[in-house]
């Protein structure tokens, strides 16, 4: 799962970037609004942290132009409790909305449930046949016993199985699994796809060839 981070105040910038990433997520970040915007724009991300008091263009502007064109789930970072500042976020299309100083765990799990809810999915436990994964601790199980997958590994086994039955591109699976700090050689798909399967079974991911990956329905 791909995030990007607009947030002006450069070290919680580092901070929330340096969190998501130890949680598994590629991340992506902006420090003023019209580059958050932009990359928003051009990328598609799995989620969006948009704080409110940006350079440039400032939150509620970023949202309103986004939501023109995209459906990108967004989580708010507000500095004011103000009530009316609430309404304002969530009538402009935000998804959902943090108070500063907020809990990095909170944000976490808020995360994790805009993400699924944007995938449709409403429990925190996706399955596939005898595999189980558990989205919260990011853990999966074969026919009840643990197996240890890499943290690349899991992201594209979450990714599919998030978005089951559908077939997903190799430029799809690029887009969310890897942001743009990262090197092109861990970027091997065919790689990891191969050791998923020898931990979870051949048949749980199927290659459909010149289209992508898909986990059946
Ligand atoms: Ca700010």
């Amino acid at each position: 799962m791909r995030i990007l981070v607009v947030e002006d105040e450069p070290r919680l910038l580092r901070n929330l970037a340096k969190a998501l990433r130890e949680a598994g997520y590629a991340v992506d970040t902006a420090e003023a609004g019209d580059d958050g915007l932009f990359k928003a724009e051009t990328n598609d991300y799995d989620a969006m942290v948009l704080d409110v008091m940006l350079p440039q263009l400032d939150g509620w502007e970023v949202l309103a132009r986004l939501r023109k064109q995209k459906r990108t789930p967004v989580l708010m970072l507000t500095a004011r409790d103000g009530p009316k500042d609430r309404v304002r976020g969530l009538d402009t299309g935000a998804d959902d909305y943090l108070i500063k100083p907020f809990d990095l765990d909170e944000l976490l799990a808020r995360l994790r449930a805009l993400i699924r809810r944007s995938a449709g999915q409403v429990r925190p436990t996706l399955s596939a046949g005898d595999v189980l994964i558990d989205t919260r601790a990011r853990s999966v199980t074969r026919a009840g016993q643990p197996v240890v997958l890499t943290a690349r590994e899991y992201a594209i086994l979450e990714y599919l199985a998030l978005h089951r039955g559908e077939v997903i591109t190799r430029t799809e699976l690029y887009e969310h699994l890897f942001d743009e700090s990262d090197d092109t050689l861990s970027n091997l798909l065919d790689v990891h796809v191969f050791s998923i399967r020898k931990k979870l079974g051949r048949e749980l991911i199927t290659t459909r060839r010149g289209q992508g990956y898909c986990i059946e329905p």
